[in-house]
């Protein structure tokens, strides 16, 4: 019998076991196997967890879950020449074709072949081992952790919000939600120059972990209307990009509504409603620009060089550790603590 593993299995809606499974091998000339020591538990973990699916991406056999996932290479293929034994690596969790136009015209995250860590039937990385393509596995330089190195995926979805929204020196952005996603997109937001960053939330705690990662304004909506403040605070011209990392049909017109005239909205969270209500006189008469961002292209080499610099600060967004025996009790107490949990991560 092949070498095993002890993985987290995700077997069915709210049947998360701890389980043996084979060991993964190198077999492929550009394999990296990489022994896992962190990962950090998402939304989308304890959604599929909750309700076997997000959007069209369904549970179908049981999958390992987990994406957010850093460790150490102990085994190379032949080919592989950017990493080697004993180097800390972050895993960029989407291996794609490389062949498509998507791939081709550098916008990888919209292959649609490609292989999603634990969006099944993938399976994930909340496991001892993982083999991973060298193209989406990346060296960490000296000093930098394993935890940090798991931020690298939330940081990454942060990145490609502001790159995207063209955000520029002097700018003033609104981030919609101070959770962990809210968190690296304001992050991102000021190391790309944002000097003006408001950030709303329900709850004062997550509040105060933005004001200490850069927000200059916070604002909790559940006293102050955001819409108004934002204009109040912006001498009612608006601020030059809005993020929604929420997905509510209220944050996503709020979103709108706070966008200065020709300004960028850009939705991040993932929408809780088929079909939210939008005011699109807002979009036709202020010219504005309604984007989509989904995951990341190319941001694993710069969320890594902007953390190593300590222009965005992700060692602080690692507030709780678990080991991997105890990854449903993480899950269920996160679930049920995301005003005093920013990141809970796994340590298999
Ligand atoms: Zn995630
Ligand atoms: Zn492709």
């Amino acid at each position: 019998m092949s070498e095993t593993m002890k993985a987290a299995v995700l077997h069915a809606v709210g049947d998360m076991r701890i389980e043996d499974v084979p060991k993964p091998e190198v077999t492929s000339p550009d394999d990296v196997l990489i022994r896992i020591t962190s990962v950090g538990i998402c939304g989308s973990d304890i959604h599929f967890l909750k309700h076997g699916r997000i959007g069209n991406i369904i549970l179908d056999k049981p999958t390992i879950m987990g994406h957010e996932s850093a460790g150490e290479v102990v085994g190379i293929g032949s080919a592989v020449t950017r990493v080697e034994p004993g180097d800390l690596v972050a895993i960029e969790p989407g291996k794609t074709c490389r062949r498509c136009e998507f791939c081709k015209s550098g916008h990888y995250n919209l292959c649609r072949e490609v292989v999603f860590l634990a969006a099944p039937p993938a399976d994930g990385a909340f496991c001892e081992y993982l083999v991973w393509p060298e193209d989406f596995v990346f060296k960490m330089p000296e000093g930098m952790t394993a935890d940090e190195g798991a931020m690298m995926e939330p940081l990454s979805v942060g990145l490609h919000a502001v790159r995207s929204a063209g955000v520029r020196g002097g700018d003033s952005v609104a981030v919609l939600g101070a959770g962990p996603i809210g968190l690296t997109t304001l992050m991102s937001a000021k190391a790309h120059g944002a000097t003006t960053i408001i950030v709303t939330d329900v709850f004062d705690t997550r509040l105060a972990n933005a004001k200490r990662m850069g927000a200059t304004h916070v604002i909790n909506v559940r006293e102050t209307d955001p819409v108004a403040a934002i204009k109040d605070l912006t001498g009612s011209r608006g601020v030059d990009a809005s993020f929604d990392c929420v997905g509510s049909e209220l944050t996503l017109q709020q979103a709108l509504q706070v966008a200065r005239n020709q300004g960028a909205m850009q939705c991040v969270g993932n929408p809780q409603e088929l079909l939210p209500r939008l005011p699109i006189f807002e979009i036709i008469n202020r010219e504005l620009t309604v984007r989509g961002t989904f995951r990341y292209v190319n941001c694993y080499p710069p969320a890594i060089t902007l953390t190593a610099a300590g222009a965005v600060d992700v060692r602080s967004m690692v507030t709780h550790h678990f080991p991997l025996a105890e990854t449903v009790k993480a899950m269920e107490w996160v679930d049920q603590n995301k005003d005093k949990v920013i990141k809970a991560v796994i340590h298999p």
